[in-house]
C-alpha cells in the first residue's frame, strides 16, 4: 500500500463522486467506480484494485460508496439499543486476540444464572433497550467437565439449550433476542429460530492461513472458515436473518478481505438472508498473544467499508462505534448505514475497555454529516412480516412496533 492519509478528510471534498474527483482517477479505477455507480457491482479484480488504490484516489472511492449508501438507505443511520448478555465466557476456542474467554477456575470466569438474565432484561427493557444480545463462548461443554456439571445443575445438557431458555426469559421481559453463540449445527439453529429474531456469526476471514501454527486461529477449531460458511449457508436454508462480518488485522491479507466479502455476498445472493455486515477492526490487547500486532489504520478500515458498499450496494453495513471513536465521520463518509448495538446499561464484554458512545453525541456526529440517527430492532425491516420471522415471534415484534411507534426507523411492519 502507498503512504497513508491521516486525519479526518474535509467532507466537502467527498460529498459526491463529481467530475473533478473522477477525473483524478486512473482508467482502471474510473471504470470500476462508474460500474458500481451504475448499480452493477464490481468484479473481484476491480474490488482488489479499489481496496488498494493510491491515496490520492481514495476520495473518489469514498464518495462513490457514500453515494450508493444514500441511494439505498437514504439520510438515516441506525443503531440497535441493546443489552449484552455474556451468558458464559468459557470457550472451547483460544483465539490469539481474545480477552473475553476464560477457563473454569479463573476468578474472571462466569456463567450467568437465569435470575441474572431476568434482572438485566427487566432493567434493559425499562431503559428502552430492544435487543437482547446473547453473546458467549463457543461450546464450552465440549472442553470442560466442571461446566457440564454447571449446565446440569441449571437443567441443561448443552449451552445452546441453556441459551434458548435465556432467550425465553428476555422475550418474557419484552426484549427481542439475537444470539451469537459461535458455531451452531442445523438442529441448534432450528431450536433457536422461534426465540431469536436473528442469529449472528462473524465469518472473520476466509483465510485458511489463520488456522496454521502461529496464526490467530491456530487454537480455535471452530474458526475454520469452511465450517463457518457452512453454518451461514444452513442459516440461509432455514430462512434465518443473519448478521456476519469480517475482522480486519488478524493476519489476513488485503485480498483475503475481498475474498471474505465475496463469500458473504455469494451466500446472500443465494439465500437473501444476510441482514448486515460488520466491518470490525482488531484491537491489540496487552494480555494477549497479539499484543504487539499492529492495529489496522483508520483509512484501511474505511477502504474495506467502501469496497464492501461497492460490492453490495444495498447491504446494511456497520462499524462498531466504540472501537474507533475518533473515526465516526470517516466511516459515515465511507458508506456505513448502521452502528450496530449500543447499550445504555451493559458493557461491550468483548471489548470492555471501549465504552459505548453517548447517543446524543453520536446523533450530533451523524447530523454533522447530514444524517439522522434512529434506533432499530435487531432484525431489519426488510425481514419483519416475512417468512424469515418464525410465527412464534410475531407477537413480540408487533408489541415492539406498537411500543415504539412509527418514529423508530426499522421498526415498521
Ligand atoms: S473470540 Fe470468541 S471463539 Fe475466540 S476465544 Fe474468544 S470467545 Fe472464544
Amino acid at each position: 500500500m502507498g503512504i497513508r492519509l491521516t486525519g479526518i478528510m474535509d467532507p466537502r471534498s467527498i460529498s459526491s463522486p463529481n467530475a473533478t474527483l473522477l477525473s483524478r482517477l486512473t482508467k482502471t479505477s474510473a471504470e470500476a467506480i462508474e460500474k458500481a455507480l451504475e448499480g452493477l457491482g464490481v468484479s473481484d479484480a476491480q474490488a482488489l484494485h479499489l481496496i488498494d488504490l493510491p491515496d490520492e484516489e481514495l476520495p473518489a472511492l469514498l464518495a462513490a460508496a457514500s453515494s450508493l449508501r444514500d441511494r439505498h438507505t437514504g439520510a438515516t443511520v441506525t443503531y440497535s439499543p441493546k443489552a449484552f448478555f455474556p451468558v458464559t465466557n468459557l470457550c472451547l476456542d483460544r483465539c490469539s486476540y481474545c480477552t473475553f474467554r476464560h477457563d473454569p477456575g479463573s476468578p474472571a470466569a462466569w456463567t450467568m444464572l437465569p435470575e441474572d438474565v431476568r434482572q438485566v432484561a427487566n432493567r434493559a427493557a425499562h431503559m428502552g433497550c430492544i435487543e437482547a444480545l446473547m453473546c458467549l463462548g463457543d461450546k464450552p461443554e465440549r472442553a470442560f467437565k466442571s461446566y457440564r456439571a454447571t449446565l446440569s445443575v441449571l437443567g441443561h445438557e448443552t449451552t445452546v439449550s441453556y441459551v434458548a431458555a435465556c432467550c425465553a426469559i428476555a422475550l418474557d421481559e419484552g426484549m427481542l433476542p439475537h444470539t451469537n453463540a459461535g458455531l451452531l449445527s442445523r438442529e441448534e439453529m432450528i431450536s433457536l429460530r422461534p426465540l431469536n429474531v436473528s442469529l449472528g456469526l462473524m465469518l472473520e476471514s476466509t483465510s485458511p492461513r489463520l488456522r496454521e501454527r502461529g496464526g490467530a486461529h491456530f487454537s480455535a477449531p471452530d474458526k475454520d472458515p469452511g465450517l463457518r460458511l457452512e453454518m451461514m449457508r444452513q442459516a440461509g436454508e432455514l430462512r434465518i436473518p443473519f448478521t456476519t462480518g469480517i475482522l480486519l488485522g488478524i493476519g489476513e491479507s488485503i485480498p483475503d478481505r475481498v475474498h471474505s466479502l465475496r463469500a458473504i455476498a455469494e451466500l446472500h445472493q443465494r439465500y437473501g438472508h444476510i441482514q448486515e455486515i460488520i466491518v470490525q477492526n482488531f484491537r491489540a490487547k496487552s494480555s494477549t498473544k497479539m499484543a504487539a500486532t499492529p492495529e489496522p489504520e483508520s483509512f484501511e478500515i474505511a477502504r474495506a467499508v467502501a469496497v464492501a458498499r461497492l460490492m453490495m450496494p444495498s447491504m446494511n453495513i456497520q462499524v462498531p462505534p466504540n472501537l474507533n471513536p475518533y473515526d465516526l465521520r470517516l466511516f459515515l463518509q465511507a458508506g456505513i448505514n448502521d452502528w450496530g448495538g449500543i447499550s445504555p446499561l451493559t458493557l461491550d464484554f468483548v471489548n470492555p475497555e471501549a465504552p459505548w458512545p453517548q447517543i446524543t453525541s453520536l446523533r450530533a456526529t451523524c447530523a454533522s454529516e447530514g444524517y439522522a440517527l434512529a434506533p432499530r430492532m435487531p432484525v431489519y425491516p426488510e425481514y419483519t412480516g416475512t417468512e424469515f420471522i418464525d410465527p412464534a415471534l410475531r407477537p413480540a415484534i408487533e408489541a415492539q412496533q406498537q411500543r415504539e411507534g412509527a418514529h423508530h426507523v426499522g421498526i415498521h411492519a
